[in-house]
């Protein structure tokens, strides 16, 4: 069993609390919370954190980045990502920088998340509700991401090749009850061809291409959002777009992600 953070404990728990939309686009507040937070604060004063506020400075801080994607900011806002890491790094769960996960692997930056979550929703195939459809990630590794797809898409399935953390991962996700995100042990290289047709598929891991499979489990109008190898040694932000007209791949930013392996382990 891994062992928890001590201090959400400690805390005072508040239920996910939803953004309030000021006059300026960049002064994202959590709604409701003031005096919640001075008590919360005085409490947890000994660690210097207090996950709901520190949170909402992360989204704080995600919003003037750019991030403008309401339901994006909700979900980084509700889901706790100290609670995907160990205690020695719980405290560092909020700054804008990727942690290892175990394995050799790493949970990324809230940042480059939240801008590949935007970018997939950004498709062309959002449903009356604003959320996405059917979505599917490749690389559960802790779980923090699949959690956060499960708050913007209907339904999301969620595949890792290394057993020990698809196992944690599902230790991670099991207390939050989140009933539309399905993990999976197994090979996504292969994608996961049971819950095809996807409106979003997101890997967080990057190879040399894009595997032909996961292109053909795209809905028309889906979206995939990777990193690639561009040139040697450089990895990319990739989107592919499927239209009835056709493929269509965008490369944007740099981005560093672990390698996309094949088989299991
Ligand atoms: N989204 C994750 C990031 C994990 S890092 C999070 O929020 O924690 C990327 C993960 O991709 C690693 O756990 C790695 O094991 C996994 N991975 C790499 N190749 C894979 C493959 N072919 N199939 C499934 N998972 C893979």
């Amino acid at each position: 069993m891994k062992s928890r953070p001590s201090f959400p404990a400690k805390l005072i728990t508040s239920p996910p609390q939803k953004l309030v939309k000021p006059s300026s686009p960049l002064s994202w507040v959590a709604a409701g919370t003031a005096k919640q937070q001075s008590v919360v604060s005085s409490a947890a004063s000994g660690l210097g954190l207090d996950s709901a506020t520190v949170r909402s400075t992360m989204v704080k801080r995600l919003a003037e980045a750019g991030v403008d994607d309401e339901l994006v900011l909700n979900a980084m806002l509700a889901v706790e990502r100290h609670k995907f890491l160990d205690t020695a790094l719980a405290n560092q769960a909020y700054e804008d920088t990727s942690l290892p996960i175990g394995f050799g692997q790493t949970i990324s930056k809230p940042n480059v998340v939240a801008r590949m979550i935007e970018l997939l929703r950004q498709g062309k195939n959002l449903r009356i509700t604003g959320k996405l459809g059917r979505v599917l990630e490749i690389g559960t590794g802790c779980g923090y991401q699949a959690a956060l797809l499960s708050h913007v898409s209907q339904e999301v399935y969620s595949i890792e090749r290394i057993k020990g953390l698809y196992e944690r991962a599902r230790e991670n996700i099991r207390p939050m009850r989140l009933g539309n995100l399905h993990l999976l042990f197994g090979d996504g290289m292969q994608g996961y061809p049971s819950g095809a047709p996807y409106a979003g598929i997101i890997a967080a891991a990057g190879g040399d291409n894009i595997p032909a499979e996961w292109i053909e489990q795209l809905a028309d109008g889906g979206r995939l959002v990777a990193p690639m190898s561009v040139t040697k040694g450089s990895q990319s932000l990739v989107v592919i777009d499927k239209t009835s007209a056709g493929i269509q791949k965008t490369v944007l930013e740099p981005v560093n992600f672990v390698p996309l392996l094949s088989g299991v382990v």
